[in-house]
């Protein structure tokens, strides 16, 4: 079973105790525009973000000019999750802001993610529990932190619901999913996750991660979670890529 490292555990629950404590008190700078704000972003870029308006149902993929609650795709063959929330559709401004939590750990735009995610989701129904997309421990060594789980670990808070940090595990290190085609990703993240320990009376789940692109990967984690024996998984996702099927 793998272990979160203690030391990036250690320096992850020190960063974000630092930050808990100072964001209150200080003053910040809008990370688009300069502005002062109260927190990472000043109340017109948080304003003017990707909102999305209006999406497929089960997975959120865009249908503006459309009466339909449903996609054409998830009418033909539904996904394995019950429903993927997003609150964002992934493009510029919201990439640099994703980019910023993920890769210079911007605690502060985190915290925001975290936040926005826990207050606009509003999934119909809260689930028993709480996991991320778990990272490849090579790449969480390299990064030091798991952005998702530390969305994860805001969104539980807010909401109420237990968060199980080791739940799953990676089981190999996937190739790059940009340049493939829909079905070669399939292919590449199929066997990606083992379900290590879940409590038993987890029948409900919902998988945080940050950006979902076509799906793939969280479609192989919710399959994997239901061979485990788990009745319903959503998804709660940041940002949903709209130009990638
Ligand atoms: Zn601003
Ligand atoms: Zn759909």
């Amino acid at each position: 079973m793998f272990h979160y490292p203690h030391l990036s555990d250690l320096y992850a629950g020190l960063s974000r105790l630092a930050h808990n404590t100072l964001r209150h008190w200080l003053p910040q700078s809008c990370f688009l525009c300069g502005a002062t704000a109260q927190q990472a972003l000043c109340g017109a870029c948080l304003h003017d973000l990707n909102w999305q308006e209006q999406g497929c149902i089960r997975c959120a993929t865009q249908l503006i000019g459309t009466n339909d609650s449903i996609c054409g795709q998830c009418l033909i063959q539904p996904p394995p999750f019950q429903r993927l929330y997003t609150v964002f559709d992934y493009d510029y401004p919201l990439d640099n802001l994703i980019k910023a939590a993920k890769y210079q750990t911007n605690l502060a735009v985190l915290q925001l993610l975290g936040d926005l995610m826990a207050n606009h989701l509003s999934p119909d129904s809260l689930p028993d529990g709480v996991i991320a997309v778990p990272m490849h421990p090579v790449d969480l060594r390299r990064r030091g932190y798991n952005q998702a789980l530390e969305l994860a670990r805001i969104i539980a808070k807010q909401l109420q619901r237990p968060l199980q940090v080791n739940a799953c595990q990676c089981t190999r290190r996937k190739q790059p999913q940009a340049r493939l085609s829909y079905q070669a990703r399939l292919h590449n993240v199929r066997g990606l996750f083992q379900v290590n320990t879940l409590p038993a009376h987890w029948q409900h789940v919902a998988i945080v991660d940050d950006v979902v692109t076509t799906g793939a990967t969280v479609r192989e984690l919710s399959q994997t979670l239901l061979h485990a024996g788990v009745k319903q998984v959503d998804v709660w996702c940041c940002a949903r890529r709209q130009d990638l099927r």
